[in-house]
C-alpha cells in the first residue's frame, strides 16, 4: 500500500518522556500508522536526519477564541510547533455568545474580537471550521462571559435564579464538548462572585469529569489564600482543579511559589486531582484597566508596566509607563489616568514585569507542570512575546541553555501530559493510531526570537509542523493546509451539525 506521508530517520520523542530513539513514522489518513521502520511507500517522504520529531505542542493556556476567527492561519502558534490550543481561559470565552452584541465590555480585547452569529459551542465550531483553521482548538467555557450575559458587569451577588441560568449555559457547553469551566476571579465581573457561586457552576463539569481551571482571585500578597480557595472549589464541586499561569506576582511575594506548590502537593497526597501551567517569562500581560483603581493609583505597579496595545495612544505602544510619564513631565499616576479614561482606554493591554526568574525555574522543575503561553492575540502594537515564542523558549532557554528540564521531560509537558489533562483524545503521543499532529525541530538550534521590542518574530529551528496528517508548516513557511479540527473533551472531533451529537 501507499501511505500519505513517511518521515524517515528522525530522532523520535514520543511525548511520554521516554528516551529519544531513531526511527521512521508513517502517517495515513490523518493518523500515525506505524512507528519504527517504515515499510510502506509514501506519497510524500521527508528525510528528517539530524532532527527531532515530537507530537505537536499543546498550548494549554490561550485566549485564541477570537484569533481562530480573525487569524485562522494561526501563524504565531503554528510556527512554534503548536498544533492545539486550549481556549476560553481566565473566565473569558467566545461562547456562549449573543449574536449582534459586543462581548468587548466583558472580555476587553483579551479575546481579540470573538464575535459572530454563533450562540453556542457547536455554532462556534461551525464558524471556525468554515475558515479552515491551521491548528486544532478545544474550549473552556468562561465564568466572566457567562456572568456578564446573565447578570451584567455590576458588583452584586448572584440570586439562585441567576445561578440556575448560568449553570444552564455551562452545562450546554459541556454537553457540546467543552473541556471545562474557567474562572478569572481577579477580573470583573468574576471578582464579584463568592466561592459558593463558583462551586455551584463548577459542579456542572463534574458529570463530564471535566476541569475547573482558574486565574485565581489573587496571585500576589494573597497567593496562598487563592490556592486554598481553588483547592476548596475543586473539593466541593468534586472536580479536577487546574491552576493557570502559576506565579508569585510582585517582588514582595517572590519565592512564594514554593509554598503554594507545597500546598498543591499536600492536596494531591490527600487524593485531590490538581494540575498547573506556567509561561516562561518574567512579565505578565492583561487588560490594564483591571489592575488599577482610578481613585488610588498603585504607583509601584505603574512603574513596572509597559504598554503593549493602546487604541487611544498608539505612540505609547512598546514604551514603559515610567518613560512616557517622564517625557510628558507628569506624575505616573496621571499617565495611568490619561490612558484609562481615554476613549477605548479600557481596551488597553499592558505588560507588567512582576515575576522572579527563580520562580519560573521552580515552576518548570515541578513534576507535571504544563506549558501555556497565555498569549493575547492582539497583533497591533507590541504584544507580549509569549504569543510568538513560548514553546521554543522553553526548549532553548530552560532545556538547552540552563538544563532546568531534560528535553524528554519538557516535550512530555507540552504534549502527552497536556493531552491527558485536557482530554484530547488520541493526541499528544507518537504512537500508532494517534492523530498525526507532529513537529520536527532541532533541539540544538531551536530559539524564540520574539522580544519585548520586536515581538512579532518567527522562531528558528522548527522546519516542519504536521496537523492531522497534513503538512501545515514547511521550511519556515505556512502551507495553508487548513487541516485544524475543533476538538471535544475525550471525544472525537466535531464534524459538523449533522454528526455533532
Ligand atoms: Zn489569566
Amino acid at each position: 500500500m501507499t501511505v500519505d506521508l513517511v518521515i524517515r530517520n528522525a530522532r523520535i520523542l514520543d511525548g511520554t518522556g521516554a528516551p529519544t530513539f531513531e526511527g521512521d513514522v508513517e502517517v495515513d489518513d490523518g493518523r500515525i500508522r506505524s512507528v519504527g521502520a517504515a515499510g510502506a511507500a509514501a506519497r510524500e517522504e521527508i528525510d528528517a536526519k539530524g532532527l527531532h520529531l515530537s507530537p505537536g505542542f499543546i498550548d494549554v493556556h490561550t485566549h485564541d477564541d477570537g484569533a481562530f476567527l480573525r487569524y485562522p492561519d494561526m501563524h504565531f502558534k503554528l510556527a512554534q510547533g503548536v498544533t492545539t490550543c486550549v481556549c476560553g481561559n481566565c473566565g473569558f470565552s467566545a461562547v456562549p455568545n449573543i449574536p449582534g452584541e459586543d462581548p468587548g465590555p466583558a472580555s476587553g480585547g483579551i479575546l481579540a474580537g470573538a464575535q459572530g452569529d454563533f450562540a453556542d459551542l457547536e455554532g462556534y465550531f461551525d464558524a471556525v471550521l468554515a475558515k479552515r483553521p491551521a491548528i486544532n482548538a478545544i474550549m473552556l467555557v468562561g465564568h466572566n462571559t457567562v456572568r456578564a450575559q446573565v447578570m451584567g458587569m455590576d458588583n452584586h451577588a448572584s440570586t439562585s435564579a441567576e445561578r440556575a441560568a448560568m449553570r444552564a449555559k455551562v452545562a450546554l457547553a459541556m454537553e457540546q464538548g467543552a473541556c471545562g469551566f474557567s474562572t478569572g476571579l481577579i477580573y470583573r465581573p468574576g471578582r464579584w462572585s463568592d466561592t459558593d457561586e463558583v462551586v455551584e457552576l463548577a459542579r456542572e463539569v463534574a458529570p463530564h469529569q471535566g476541569l475547573y481551571t482558574t486565574h485565581m482571585r489573587n496571585e500576589g500578597d494573597k497567593l496562598i489564600e487563592g490556592v486554598e480557595e481553588t483547592l476548596a472549589i475543586g473539593r466541593a464541586a468534586g472536580v479536577h482543579a487546574h491552576i493557570s499561569h502559576h506565579k508569585a506576582a510582585g517582588k514582595a511575594n517572590w519565592g512564594k511559589v514554593k509554598e503554594s506548590l507545597d500546598l498543591v502537593d499536600r492536596a494531591k497526597a490527600a487524593g485531590q486531582k490538581v494540575t498547573l501551567d506556567v509561561y516562561p517569562y518574567t512579565a505578565g500581560s492583561g487588560r490594564m484597566v483591571e489592575y488599577f483603581r482610578l481613585d488610588n493609583i498603585d504607583r509601584n505597579f505603574a512603574e513596572v508596566i509597559r504598554i503593549a496595545n493602546c487604541p487611544a495612544f498608539r505612540e505609547f505602544e512598546g514604551r514603559m509607563l515610567i518613560d512616557i510619564a517622564r517625557a510628558r513631565g507628569e506624575d505616573i499616576a496621571d499617565t495611568v489616568r490619561l490612558i484609562l479614561t481615554a476613549p477605548k482606554g479600557d481596551r488597553t493591554i499592558c505588560i507588567h514585569f512582576i515575576i522572579d526568574e527563580a520562580d519560573i525555574e521552580a515552576n518548570l522543575r515541578y513534576p507535571g507542570m504544563m506549558v501555556g503561553s497565555d498569549g493575547i492575540p492582539t497583533l497591533n502594537g507590541k504584544p507580549h512575546p509569549r504569543l510568538f515564542g513560548t514553546f521554543p523558549r522553553v526548549l532553548s532557554e530552560y532545556v538547552r541553555k540552563r538544563g532546568v528540564l531534560t528535553l524528554e521531560d519538557a516535550v512530555a509537558r507540552m504534549t502527552s501530559v497536556s493531552a491527558e489533562t485536557f482530554g484530547l483524545k488520541d493526541r499528544g503521543r507518537i504512537e500508532p493510531g494517534f492523530h498525526a499532529d507532529l513537529v520536527l525541530f532541532d533541539p540544538g538550534t531551536v530559539t524564540d526570537t520574539a522580544t519585548y521590542d520586536e515581538p512579532k518574530q518567527t522562531p528558528t529551528g522548527v522546519p516542519m509542523v504536521v496537523v492531522n496528517g497534513k503538512i501545515a508548516w514547511r521550511d519556515g513557511a505556512h502551507t495553508n493546509a487548513g487541516s485544524g479540527q475543533m476538538l471535544r473533551y475525550r471525544r472525537e472531533a466535531y464534524r459538523g451539525p449533522s454528526t455533532g451529537a
